[in-house]
């Protein structure tokens, strides 16, 4: 596979395929001198604010008590520090939490009842993150869950997505290969894996990154995926580069995805073939049944991301199909992803 070459000149900003705003909003917080992760994590403000972006902060797909839980990270490059909040209820700006947990404590990571107080301190408002339409699609989940249980969708086709959810775009506005392997059956409940993820690089070759999500949706309460967790769902070395992940988390957690990214870039290979690299150890370590296709290939797809130091890029896929966001000139630009396994 080839690495996408870039303008050299910096900033360059990588992300996941819904990022292409929060990068926009990040390069021009840069300008205005804004530090290069204070930038990123405004950006990422501006999608966990959306409502209809039901993968990330308000409006995420609730877990299965139909309650949001958000997961975020950090990391600067500079000063190798991080932070991060798993399991977090009632505060949208995950990210932002999480940056004050980097910045005001010596720890890294806060959950649960204990996140939620610390933002609280801050000032940070606590609301109910459930939107609607988010609260429709767990209506749908739990009224197809089982035909034994005493729940059921009164008129499956005037519900609230319809017989054609599947009909190009999921009700969500995530395309139904952001969630699964393209060639997967449809599900009969709109479901997604989904997260925003950006890496940076500024005109200093300092580094930075930030990961947020709602994870897995429907997911049993108290599920914390990578996203969170520094060395999987994203990992900053700013002698090296950037590096972060989408897609399944337990997956990425299982191989520490980010880090062995960074670590193969810094043994030479180029980001593109360090994220190939970790998507072939992912797919060669899925030994469950119900994880793999009649080929043996994952169902499921991953997507990650790589920056190096010098504002070299690249993405690759699990699946042949995704998209994501580059910065390597005046405007964010949606590019494809280099993939493992090719559309059949
Ligand atoms: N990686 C996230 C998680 O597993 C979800 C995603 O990126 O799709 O929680």
């Amino acid at each position: 596979m080839t690495t996408p070459t870039c303008t050299p000149r910096l900033p360059v900003m990588i992300g996941s395929w819904n990022a292409i705003p929060a990068i926009a909003h990040a390069a021009q917080r840069l300008q205005g001198n804004t530090p290069l992760l204070d930038a990123i994590v405004d950006g990422i403000a501006l999608v966990e604010d959306d409502p209809d972006e039901m993968s990330v902060g308000y409006g995420g797909l609730p877990n299965e008590d139909c309650v949001v839980e958000l997961d975020a990270a950090v990391m600067e490059g500079v000063s190798h520090r991080s932070g991060a909040v798993a399991g977090l209820r009632g505060v949208r700006h995950a990210a932002r939490v999480a940056l004050e947990v980097m910045r005001r404590t010596d720890h890294s990571l806060l959950v649960g009842e204990g996140a939620r107080k610390f933002a609280a301190l801050l000032g940070f408002p606590d609301e109910n993150l459930l939107t609607d339409r988010a609260r429709k699609a767990w209506l749908d989940w739990k009224a197809n869950l089982s035909e034994r249980d005493g729940w059921i969708a009164p008129d499956q086709a005037a519900s609230s997505f319809g017989t054609a959810r599947w009909a190009g775009r999921t009700p969500h506005g995530l395309t139904a290969p952001e969630m699964l392997a393209p060639d997967a059956p449809p599900p009969k409940v709109p479901f997604t894996y989904g997260t925003i993820h950006v890496s940076a690089v500024d005109a200093a070759g300092n580094l930075a990154s930030c990961t947020s999500t709602s994870g897995l949706s429907y997911k049993i309460a108290g599920r914390v995926g990578d996203s969170p967790v520094v060395g999987a769902g994203l990992y900053t070395d700013n002698s090296v580069g950037s590096a972060g992940a989408t897609g399944r988390g337990e997956s990425v957690l299982q191989v520490c995805g980010a880090h062995t990214i960074v670590q193969r870039m810094e043994a030479g290979d180029s980001p593109t073939d360090a994220c190939l690299f970790t998507l072939k150890k992912i797919a060669d370590r899925t030994r469950l049944s119900h994880l793999r296709d009649a080929k043996g290939r994952p169902t499921f797809n991953v997507t990650l991301y790589a920056l190096r130091k010098d504002g070299v890029f690249g993405a690759a896929s699990m699946h042949e199909g995704y998209e994501f966001a580059v910065l390597d000139g005046v405007a964010p630009r949606a590019a494809s992803a280099a993939w493992l396994y090719p559309k059949d």
